[in-house]
């Protein structure tokens, strides 16, 4: 479902912990239109590269400023609140998509998700949709059949006070078994703050 917020009102509004409204507000509006899961989807591919942030170059769109995108899509999923463009500094816009891949998977929504030279457009349409613009493609948009997760890099993550490795394992959609498994931890009780976890991408376990 697609929610509306208001930019000055809802601004700073947490749409999941590392996403605000502000993020998804087109330059041409106060009127910001946000799908329920894109969030959640963002928050997602976050952790899959690593916890590190994930800026959204283009969330929502009025009709009259998508119009006024050079090559955007007359029907573009931006006009309906759904879509976001990412980049992540130092992070290829091609680990991005596979990630992309593993929240879409882990959320059930079939989506879209398009790779771009500098980044990475999602989508939350119910109709599976996977395709490249780039300069491989001579900067025009092919059709493919998506990206491997599993092609994913392992995540590092810091263990902090208070943190147990079922409520970790939960966070990354991992059996907490399987995480103490893949990091030759004996005893799953015991995890000390500042331990690093290699956490496995999400079909590699
Ligand atoms: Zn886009």
């Amino acid at each position: 479902m697609v929610r509306i917020y208001s930019k000055a009102r809802d601004g700073e509004v947490k749409l999941a912990p590392h996403f605000a409204v502000r993020e998804f507000a087109c330059p041409a509006t106060d009127e910001v239109l946000v799908d329920e899961w894109l969030p959640a989807a963002l928050e997602l591919m976050r952790g899959y590269i690593g916890d590190k942030p994930l800026r959204v170059t283009s969330g929502y769109r009025s009709p009259a400023y998508n119009a006024a995108v050079k090559g955007a899509a007359q029907n573009s999923q931006h006009i309906l609140g759904t879509a976001a463009d990412v980049t992540s500094a130092g992070v290829p816009p091609l680990t991005l998509c596979r990630a992309a891949e593993a929240a879409l998977e882990r959320l059930d929504i079939p989506g879209g998700i398009g790779l771009y030279d500098s980044f990475c457009h999602v989508d939350m349409r119910e109709r599976r949709a996977r395709w490249e613009t780039t300069a491989r493609t001579g900067g025009a948009e092919r059709a493919c059949s998506g990206w491997s997760a599993s092609a994913l890099p392992d995540t590092e993550y810091t263990v902090r006070p208070g943190d147990t490795l079922s409520a970790i394992g939960k966070r990354f959609g991992i059996a907490y078994m399987d995480l103490a498994r893949y990091n030759g931890i004996a005893d799953p009780n015991k995890i000390r703050a500042g331990q690093k976890l290699a956490v496995p991408a999400p079909k590699a376990v």
